[in-house]
């Protein structure tokens, strides 16, 4: 087996030979944990056959153990100290790409162009994770399954059931697109440098049909966005908040409410996505 690049001492002795210092800016922790690495693999469940998309290679730990899994891996690397390194690193691995972008300024055609069926697996700079997951859940794209590390407190957002705490906007707007499923917990002693917060991998599959169907999401958005404005109160003075409050629009949502059948006392976060969906229904403005 070639050397594994996420060995500890390797990757002290890449980061030395390279001078590299990690990027805080650019949420630069590497994992250095064989274990984890090949537990995210078996999480995106490729086939030989399979093309697949990594965000971050880093200095190509995750990389490796992907190419070695699939016929073909496109990283896109943000930083391009990174470049060298990871040809250095990678050149027993013809069948890696790697491309020097943003992954967020990637053309979907460009993407799409890949595979027919697209697979994603990123190891993120946690404060991209959002923007990131979002702009592939409304991308459109033909993507199987996207695996994620993240910050374990996003991970228990994103995968919330009504009726917890951690369950909001977020969990919905994901939800309605994918079935997101926590694979494992990470320790922060897999990275190096090791964050500050404790990780979790995540792994969606996006859904053939989205449960609120696309021309309906942007007033569907709006009403859990009301909804939750203020997580103590009802969603009746929550919605009444946003429509105003006068009889007839107090006459509208209870209505409403009763059609989705919700009480207008219960709280925004005890309300599942089907209920979210038929009240949307009942209040997006006739055309
Ligand atoms: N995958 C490697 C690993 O597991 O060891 C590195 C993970 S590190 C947490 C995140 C990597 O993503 C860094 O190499 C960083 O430069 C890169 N990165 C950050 N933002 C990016 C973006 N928008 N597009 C592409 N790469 C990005």
């Amino acid at each position: 087996q070639t050397p594994r690049i996420a060995d500890p001492a390797r990757t002290r002795e890449i980061m030395a030979q390279y001078h590299l210092r990690p990027k805080k800016s650019l949420g630069q922790n590497f994992l250095t944990n064989g274990r984890v690495l090949a537990e995210i693999v078996a999480a995106a469940d490729l086939t030989p056959a399979d093309a697949v998309i990594e965000i971050g290679p880093g200095i190509g730990a995750l990389t490796q153990y992907l190419a070695e899994a699939a016929r073909h891996v496109t990283a896109f690397e943000l930083d391009q100290r990174l470049l060298p390194v990871l040809q250095d690193t990678l050149h027993d691995y013809p069948n890696v790409t790697i491309v020097h972008q943003d992954i967020l300024d990637a053309a979907p055609a460009q993407l799409a162009a890949l595979a027919p069926e697209l697979n994603i697996v990123a190891n993120l700079p946690y404060y991209v994770t959002t923007p990131i997951l979002m702009h592939f859940l409304e991308s459109g794209l033909p993507i199987r399954r996207m695996v994620m590390m993240m910050q374990k407190e996003v991970a228990d957002r994103i995968t919330a059931d009504p009726g917890s705490k951690a369950y909001g906007s977020l969990s919905i707007a994901v939800q309605i697109r994918a079935q997101a499923t926590v694979a494992f917990t990470v320790s922060h002693t897999a990275f190096n440098p090791p964050p500050k917060v404790d990780s979790a991998v995540v792994v969606f599959d996006f859904l053939t049909d989205p449960l609120v169907p696309l021309t309906e999401q942007p007033f569907f958005n709006k009403v859990v966005t009301a909804c939750f404005a203020q997580r103590r109160k009802t969603i009746m003075n929550n919605l009444l908040n946003w429509y105003g409050r006068t009889p007839e629009h107090r006459a509208t949502l209870t209505a409403a409410l009763s059609h989705a059948g919700v009480a207008p006392t219960a709280r925004a976060e005890t309300v599942s996505i089907p209920a979210y969906r038929a009240l949307s229904e009942k209040l997006q403005p006739q055309k």
